[in-house]
């Protein structure tokens, strides 16, 4: 092991991973450094398990640059997980936003993947980098050190005390950002006050590609393409008390409720995995950087998956930070400086404000809102955007 290192990532999730792939294939020296309890990249022979699996929607931009760096084969993304429209509809079923494959260009809109299939497909080929990523596979993070000069990593594995210096910090630790309490970083935080409930269904209709969501008083529901024409993945949105309630009920009894809200869609509705539930929570760091260190994916802003974009900006986040890395790199200026770290700042906020902003404001239109004069306002909002064709191309380009 060496102990000196251009860039030590801390968290090895989709963002850290990928991050660690891209600056290692460009010859750059990195340390990943691991929870002990995360156990991907633990395995020797990895397999994924599809039954319980959650999917990401990931947008075609974020596809192609997966596919480009070799983290993603074409055959990963198969023809009926594709999304190539997106049509968002309220509770009389009525079109308020349609978005097609017109509108980016021709390219579908995005793809289905499931998170283990992402995960054990990335983690197999970080695996093929290791002359330049070290796994350091940790109990404890004990004492972490930045200066003007270098970062100082203390922390504990298998029993031993290991010590690890590098230019750069980069925090991919998720929502709850380790390196964010350390220190002591504020962030803005509130709770939506719901839960989101993902699962798969089979259903005897196709949906065709297309990516629904329906908004009603009580409840969003999204209803995405996932490994056949019948079988999608659906995000149930609800507040927090329906959720606990819905919790306690069976799964024909589910199965009732959701084939009265899709019958028209997909008809009589079969749940087919485990119900995965997640609180909702808003998270966003004012600066997404500290001293020689830059913080990607939900380590730096977490936003609400109504719009299935969450690790889609955490993405674009190591896009952005390793085109910055590498440039400085290449004419060997510090890349722990705090000009990149001004830089990859500035390069991102736009992107993850505007997304921030209009996943709330659609967020009020569904369970939210109690009031029907709020909703219709933000109907009308949305009924507007569905007439701006360049705007929609415009927004298509960029995510
Ligand atoms: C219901 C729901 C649906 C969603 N759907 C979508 C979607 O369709 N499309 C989309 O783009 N996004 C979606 N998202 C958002 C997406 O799940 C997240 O944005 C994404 O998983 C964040 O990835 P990450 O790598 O930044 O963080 P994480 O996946 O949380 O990874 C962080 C890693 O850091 C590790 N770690 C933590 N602390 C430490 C430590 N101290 N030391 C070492 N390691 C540590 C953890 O073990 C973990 O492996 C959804 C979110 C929810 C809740």
């Amino acid at each position: 092991m060496l102990n000196k290192y251009d860039v030590a990532i801390i968290g090895g999730g989709v963002t850290g991973m990928t991050l660690a792939h891209t600056l290692a294939h460009n010859d750059m020296h990195v340390i990943l450094v691991i929870d002990n309890a995360d156990c991907t990249l633990q395995q020797t022979q990895i397999k994924h398990e599809k039954r319980n699996d959650r999917a990401f929607a990931l947008s075609h931009n974020v596809i192609s640059f997966l596919l480009k760096n070799k983290l993603l084969d074409e055959c990963d993304i198969s023809k009926e997980k594709r999304i190539d429209d997106i049509l968002v509809i309220d509770e009389d079923e009525k079109e308020l936003v349609s978005i097609s494959k017109a509108d980016n260009a021709g390219n579908s809109i995005g793809y289905m993947i499931s998170e283990s299939k992402l995960r054990t497909t990335i983690a197999d080929k970080l695996k093929t980098t290791l002359h330049n990523v070290e796994l350091l596979f940790v109990t404890s993070i004990d004492e972490l050190h930045v200066d003007e000069g270098e970062v100082l990593i203390h922390c504990t594995s298998d029993g031993k005390k290991i010590e690890c210096k590098a230019k750069l910090l980069v925090a991919a630790d998720g929502k709850d950002s380790f390196v964010r309490k350390y220190f002591n970083i504020a962030s803005y935080e509130r709770s939506y006050m719901q839960t989101a409930m993902c699962f798969n269904i089979n259903h005897p209709y196709s949906i065709k590609n297309t990516a629904i969501e329906k908004f009603s008083a009580n409840s969003t529901i999204a209803l995405l393409p996932y490994s056949s024409p019948y079988e999608s993945s659906v995000v149930l949105i609800l507040k927090n008390q329906s959720a606990e309630k819905i919790s306690t009920i069976s799964n024909s009894a589910l199965e009732k409720i959701l084939t009265l809200e899709l019958r028209n869609l997909c008809g009589n509705v079969e749940i087919t995995s485990e119900i995965q539930s997640y609180q909702l929570m808003e998270k966003r760091m004012q600066k997404l950087y500290h001293t020689r260190t830059a913080f990607v994916g939900d380590a730096g802003h977490v936003i609400h998956p109504l719009a299935g974009l969450g690790l889609n900006l955490g993405l674009h986040d190591v896009i952005s930070l390793s085109e910055l890395i590498l440039r400085y790199n290449s004419v060997q200026i510090d890349i722990g400086a705090m000009t990149l770290l001004e830089q990859y700042h500035c390069d991102r906020k736009l992107q993850i404000n505007s997304v921030s902003l209009m996943t709330n404001a659609m967020h009020y239109i569904g369970v939210q809102s109690n009031s029907k004069f709020i909703r219709n306002m933000i109907k009308i909002g949305m009924n507007a955007f569905n007439c701006m064709n360049p705007l929609k191309r415009k927004i298509m380009q960029n995510i």
